[in-house]
Parts: structure tokens; sequence; C-alpha cells
């Protein structure tokens, strides 16, 4: 994709940005842009330096080169912020207060924000107004913190792991909310490791290693990239065997139920058909996304 195009109308854009710790390159000329109704998902390993990228366009943090812009604007400027919601991992939030005054605190930074109703409702928070921030569980601790960053209407949302601690049913929720937000035109830059999450939400998907962008495009676009297999079935021929085989990049068996990674599946199958006259429950899957991101980050490094 050509990336000034992909970052003229963004809300929050990287242009060439550049940061090193010391000797450590931390972001190589990093072009990244965030537009409204658009949720992107920046994806890598440890140390690939999605948190470095954040930590630009907060303006936590200044570039040695390159152009950081947060509406338009450094993203140093209060105007800038106004705009924007932020859930990190680490959260800073005076634990001794409930949780009706957190948000009622929050909300008195804006001039329109979100009704205390709506804020409950869209993070889930229904009953736990009047607990006391410190005495939450994990995953409800990161609800408030949803509820906080989405108070003031952001047009742009940060959300740093966000769904990380909370059971299925609150995930499946807090997604549906932020399925909800992006319709309405908010912009979304997420970063998680939760790879099921991404292909779960995003519109573009950004893949970094080592401070560069190896790979950027729709969770579709991304998969195309390998064209890796998975086969499952129950078969009698020997691991070792099938190791052998053409197109077979490794072959395992636990529970008697074997698995194949392949670089293409028809002629595997047609062997494995012919070849085992007993096999059963014969399965084959596409490369996910979470075999995607490991192949190219593998790849880069
Ligand atoms: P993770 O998935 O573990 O959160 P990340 O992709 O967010 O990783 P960054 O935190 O941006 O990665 O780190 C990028 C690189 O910069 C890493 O090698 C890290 O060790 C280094 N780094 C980050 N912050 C600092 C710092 N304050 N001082 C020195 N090195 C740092």
């Amino acid at each position: 994709m050509d990336v000034s195009a992909a970052n003229s109308g963004s809300l929050a854009s990287l242009r060439m940005a550049r940061k090193h710790y010391g000797q450590l390159c931390a972001l190589d000329g990093l072009d990244l842009g965030v537009a409204a109704g658009e949720l992107v998902a920046l994806l890598g390993p440890n140390g690939a330096g999605k948190t470095t990228a954040i930590g630009l366009l907060l303006g936590l943090i200044r570039a040695d080169s390159g152009a950081v812009t947060l509406f338009g604007q450094s993203p140093h400027r209060l105007a800038a912020r106004r705009h924007i919601g932020v859930m990190l991992q680490s959260a800073g939030v005076p634990d001794t207060l409930q949780v009706g005054e957190l948000l009622a605190l929050t909300r008195s930074y804006y001039a329109n924000p979100r009704s205390m109703a709506d804020c409950v409702a869209l993070a889930g928070l229904d009953g736990l107004t009047k607990r006391r921030y410190v005495a939450l569980s994990g995953g409800q601790q990161r609800r408030v913190q949803f509820a906080l960053a989405i108070c003031g209407r952001p047009r742009l949302l940060f959300l740093d792991e966000p769904t990380t601690g909370l059971d299925v049913e609150a995930r499946q929720r807090l997604w549906q909310t932020i399925r909800e937000l992006v319709a309405e035109g908010c912009g979304v830059l997420l970063t998680t490791h939760y790879l099921e999450e991404a292909e779960a939400l995003a519109d573009r998907v950004i893949v970094l290693a080592q401070g560069r962008i190896v790979a950027q495009g729709s969770v579709q676009a991304i998969r195309a990239h390998v064209s890796q297999r998975r086969i499952r079935c129950l078969t009698s021929i020997a691991v070792e065997t099938m190791s052998a085989w053409p197109h077979v990049r490794s072959a395992s068996r636990s529970d008697a139920r074997t698995e194949l990674v392949v670089d293409a599946a028809e002629p595997v199958v047609r062997r494995l058909l012919a070849e085992d006259p007993g096999l059963q429950d014969l399965e084959v899957h596409r490369a996910g996304l979470s075999d995607a991101v490991i192949a190219l980050t593998r790849k880069a490094a």
C-alpha cells in the first residue's frame, strides 16, 4: 500500500519515525496511520517496537527523526490529546476511589462526556460503580480502564492489550463495543498478542519486527503471505515416513492424532488416502493469522 495514501486523512500518523535507545534501534523509519472508522492492529513479537510507536503518538517519548502527528498537530499539544482515549498496559488509576467516583472525575475533564449510564453499559460495569477500584478483580479493573478511556467520546482510541485477564464473555462483549465505536467513526490503534482478537476486529494489520514493518494489509492479505496448511487425521503411517514426503514441513503425533504442516495440501492428502485405506477424521486448515505473523517475523529475523 502507498504509505502517503494510507496516512492522508489520518487521525494519527508516523512518517519515517526513528527511535534509538542508546545503540538499540527500536523504530527504524516507521510509517503508520490510523483513519476515522478504522481499526488498525499493530502486531509483532516482544521488543518489535509497538509500545515505542504508541509512546511517540501519545507524546510520551520523542522521535530521533521523522514526523509524528496527532490530529495534524504535535502530540504534545493538549488540544490534540483531548480527542484521544488511552488504555495502556499499566493503568495508573487512583485506586482507593470507587468506580463511580473515578468515572465522574474523568468525565469532568471533558466538555461533552458520555453519560455515566452509557459508560457503565459500554464497559459492562453494571453493579460495580459503588465498589472501590482496588478491590476489583483484574478483569473488572480492565473494564473500568476501558470505561475511562471512552468516557470523553474520543475520536481515536489507543488500546494496548485491552482484553488481558477478561473472561470469554467479557471479551466478546468488549469486542462488540469496540466494533460499535468503530462503526460510529472512532479510529482505533490496537496492540495485542492475542491474534484471535486482531482477526476478529482489525480492518488493517501492521506486522512489526525489529522496528520495521514486515507486512501490512487486511487479515486475509496477511494470511495469504503463508501458503502453509495444517492437516490433521488419524493414520497408522509412521510420523518419520510422512516427514520425508515432499511438501511436508513437519509431522507430529499426540494422543494418536497426527498433525502435518505442509506447504501444499492436495498432494499430501492424496498420498495419505492412497497409502492408508484406514485413514479417519481428515481435516485441512489454512494458516491462521498467528501462523502468518510467526512466519513473517521469523523471515525478518
Ligand atoms: P512487547 O510486545 O514486549 O510489549 P514492544 O513491541 O512493545 O514489545 P517496545 O517496548 O517498543 O517493544 O521495545 C522495542 C525495543 O526497545 C526493545 O528492544 C526494548 O528492549 C527497547 N526499549 C524500549 N524501551 C526502552 C527504554 N526505555 N530504554 C531502553 N530500551 C528500551
